[in-house]
C-alpha cells in the first residue's frame, strides 16, 4: 500500500483509521451481513446509524435543541437555492462576497428576490476579508449571508459580521469541525462534507428551528422545503446512507481525538508551520492578508507560472499530490484540513525548502 500525502481541497484526505474501519466492516457491518452501501435506510441497523451520527455531531458542536440537523443531498450548491426558497419571506437578503462560492448564493439568491451585496472583496481578488463592523445591512433583510472560509482564496472570517440584528446564514463547508463554534450566533450554518468530514455528495444544514416552516416560497419542490426533511427525520426519501455512515466515523474520530478544541491546537499548529515558512521564503509567497489567513486552505505563488508549474509536478513525483491552485487563481494551494497529519505539512515544507534551494 502506498499512500499519498492528498492536499486537495475537496473531495478530500479522509483519517486513515476511519478508512480502515471502512474495510474492515465492507462485507458484513456489525453483524448484518451485508455493507452499510447494501442495506435499507428504514432497517433498525441504519437507523441507529444515523441517530449515533446525528448525537455526535449535536456533542461535537454543542448543537443547542432548538437547532435541527439535517442531512441533505444537492451539496453545498444545492443550498444556494434552498436557504432564499425557504426564508426569503420578504424577498430581501444581504449578502457579502468573499469568493466565488459566496458569488454563487448571491446570483442565486438574486433569483428569488433582492439580493444586496453589502460588501466585497473583489476587488483585490478575494484576497481579504471586509470590515463587517457597521455595514449597511437592510431594513427588512430576511438575513445576511457569508461563506466563512473561502476555499479558493484561502481567507476566512474570524470575527463574524454585525448583522445588526439580523439571523446569520453561513456557509463552512471548508472549516466545518476545523474549530469550536457558537452555533446560537447562527440561523442556518451548512457545510458540503467533502472538504473537512466525508464523503462527496451531501450537505449538512443545522438549522433553527422556528425557520422551519410552510412558509416557504410559492413554487418550492416537496425536496427543497427544510420542513419535508425535518419531519422525517432527513428520511423522507433514500438519503446518501453510505456518507451519512462515513461521516459518523469521522464523528467517533474526532472524538477520540479530543473534540473540535484539540483540532483547532492541532489546525493552528499545522498552518503556523507553513504560513512561517512562506513569510520568511525567498521563492514562495502567501496571496492573502494576514490577518484574514485560512488555517484550512493556503494559496501561494512563486510569482512565475512556470516555476509554480515545476513545483507542482516536482512535489507531485514526491507524493505530494493536488497542490495546483484553483483554476480561476493559478499557483498554489495546499490544503490542509483536520485528516491531515502534521507529518504531511512539514514534509510539504521541508520539500519545499529543498526546491527553493535548488532554483532560488
Ligand atoms: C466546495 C464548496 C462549495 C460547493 O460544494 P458542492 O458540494 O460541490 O456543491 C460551496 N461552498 C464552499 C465554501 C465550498 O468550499
Amino acid at each position: 500500500m502506498s499512500r499519498v500525502y492528498n492536499f486537495s481541497a475537496g473531495p478530500a484526505v479522509l483519517p486513515e483509521e476511519v478508512l480502515q474501519e471502512l474495510a474492515d466492516e465492507m462485507m458484513d457491518y456489525n453483524g448484518t451481513g451485508m455493507s452499510v452501501m447494501e442495506m435499507s435506510h428504514r432497517s433498525a441497523a441504519f437507523q441507529d446509524i444515523i441517530d449515533t451520527t446525528e448525537r455526535d455531531l449535536r456533542e461535537l458542536m454543542g448543537i443547542p435543541d432548538n437547532y435541527k440537523v439535517l442531512f441533505l443531498q444537492g451539496g453545498a450548491s444545492q443550498q444556494f437555492a434552498m436557504i432564499p426558497m425557504n426564508i426569503m419571506r420578504n424577498r430581501v437578503a444581504d449578502y457579502i462576497v468573499t469568493g466565488q462560492w459566496a458569488k454563487k448564493a448571491y446570483e442565486e439568491a438574486s433569483k428569488y428576490g433582492k439580493a444586496n451585496k453589502i460588501a466585497s472583496s473583489e476587488d483585490r481578488t478575494f484576497s481579504y476579508i471586509p470590515d463587517c463592523s457597521d455595514l449597511p445591512v437592510s431594513p427588512d433583510a430576511d438575513y445576511v449571508y457569508i461563506c466563512e472560509n473561502n476555499t479558493i482564496y484561502g481567507t476566512k472570517f474570524w470575527t463574524l459580521p454585525n448583522t445588526k440584528g439580523k439571523d446569520l446564514v453561513s456557509d463552512v463547508s471548508s472549516c466545518f469541525l476545523s474549530e469550536p463554534v457558537d452555533v446560537s450566533k447562527y440561523a442556518i450554518i451548512y457545510g458540503g462534507v467533502q472538504k473537512n468530514v466525508g464523503p462527496a455528495g451531501m450537505v449538512i444544514t443545522i438549522i433553527r428551528d422556528d425557520l422551519i416552516t410552510d412558509n416557504v416560497l410559492p413554487g418550492t419542490p416537496t425536496m427543497l422545503t427544510y420542513k419535508t426533511h425535518a419531519d422525517a427525520g432527513s428520511l423522507y426519501n433514500t438519503p446518501n446512507a453510505y456518507c451519512i455512515y462515513v461521516c459518523g466515523k469521522v464523528f467517533k474520530w474526532l472524538k477520540r481525538m479530543g473534540g473540535l478544541a484539540e483540532m483547532k491546537k492541532r489546525n493552528e499548529e499545522k498552518a503556523k508551520l507553513l504560513y512561517d515558512f512562506l513569510d520568511g521564503s525567498k521563492l514562495f509567497k502567501g496571496t492573502v492578508e494576514k490577518k484574514d489567513r485560512s488555517l484550512m486552505n493556503v494559496p501561494f505563488i512563486t510569482g512565475d507560472t512556470q516555476m509554480d508549474a515545476k513545483f507542482v509536478k516536482a512535489a507531485a513525483a514526491e507524493g505530494l499530490v493536488n497542490l495546483k491552485g484553483h483554476r480561476s487563481v493559478g499557483g498554489m494551494r495546499a490544503s490542509i484540513y483536520n485528516a491531515m497529519p502534521m507529518k504531511g505539512v512539514q514534509t510539504l515544507v521541508d520539500f519545499m525548502k529543498k526546491f527553493e534551494e535548488e532554483n532560488a
